[in-house]
């Protein structure tokens, strides 16, 4: 199975990626971690990839699709996989599926949760998070019980900078911009999966579960 999880920052695509991963027995291929590995190695592409991430742009396409080859490569056609992170452009998606070719397989599903940009904003911009222990509250959907101060441990709760609105505001705008068109990429070429994401956790789960019931080949 080769999966490619797809939604806007705050669809909840990390948890629901992460126990697909578990589940589903898959390697999760995240372009944010093989770059950070890659830079660590001293390698010329993570080196050149960190300098787009620390300005907080979207990695060059051609040095994206280069790493993703090398793990495509050496992984081979029967691999089980979730990519994160990627594809991000509809270039990167072209890419992909040349890659993908070329080493005899291709994508298994596109599963893009669907969610309100308006809700998503609500939910975001409501976060808050212990100082102390990471615990997650929200401020109107789970409030602390003191105001400001963490239930679990009486640390304080603070809101991240990428939950404030001007932040997340911009990151759906690159996403709405640059990486929703992938989705009429994939429309049409009878991997593409939509998913309602206004719901439960578990209920977005399930659905996911029985549409790759439906659509599973391998
Ligand atoms: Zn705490």
């Amino acid at each position: 199975m080769k999966l490619l999880v797809m939604g806007p920052p705050g669809a909840g695509k990390g948890s629901q990626s992460k126990k697909l991963v578990e589940e589903y027995d898959l390697t999760s291929i995240s372009t944010g971690e093989m770059f950070r590995e890659a830079y660590k190695r001293g390698e010329k592409l993570g080196i050149e990839a960190m300098e787009y991430i620390k300005e907080g742009n979207l990695v060059d396409d051609d040095i994206t699709n280069e790493i993703v080859y090398q793990r495509l490569k050496k992984k081979g056609p029967d691999s089980r996989f979730l990519l994160d992170g990627y594809p991000r452009t509809v270039k990167q998606a072209e890419a992909l599926d040349k890659m993908l070719a070329d080493i005899g397989s291709r994508l298994t599903a596109v599963i893009n949760i669907v969610v309100d940009y308006d809700a998503i904003l609500e939910r975001m911009v409501g976060r808050r998070v212990c100082k102390s222990c990471s615990e997650t509250y929200h401020t109107m959907f789970r409030p602390p019980n003191v105001e400001g101060v963490c239930d679990v441990c009486s640390g304080e709760l603070y809101q991240r900078e990428d939950d404030k609105p001007a932040s997340v505001k911009n990151r759906l705008n690159i996403y709405e911009s640059k990486t929703r068109p992938i989705i009429d990429y994939y429309k049409g070429r009878g991997v593409l999966v939509n998913i309602n994401g206004m719901q439960s956790f578990e209920a977005v789960y399930s659905d996911i579960k029985r549409a790759l019931r439906e659509l599973r080949h391998d």
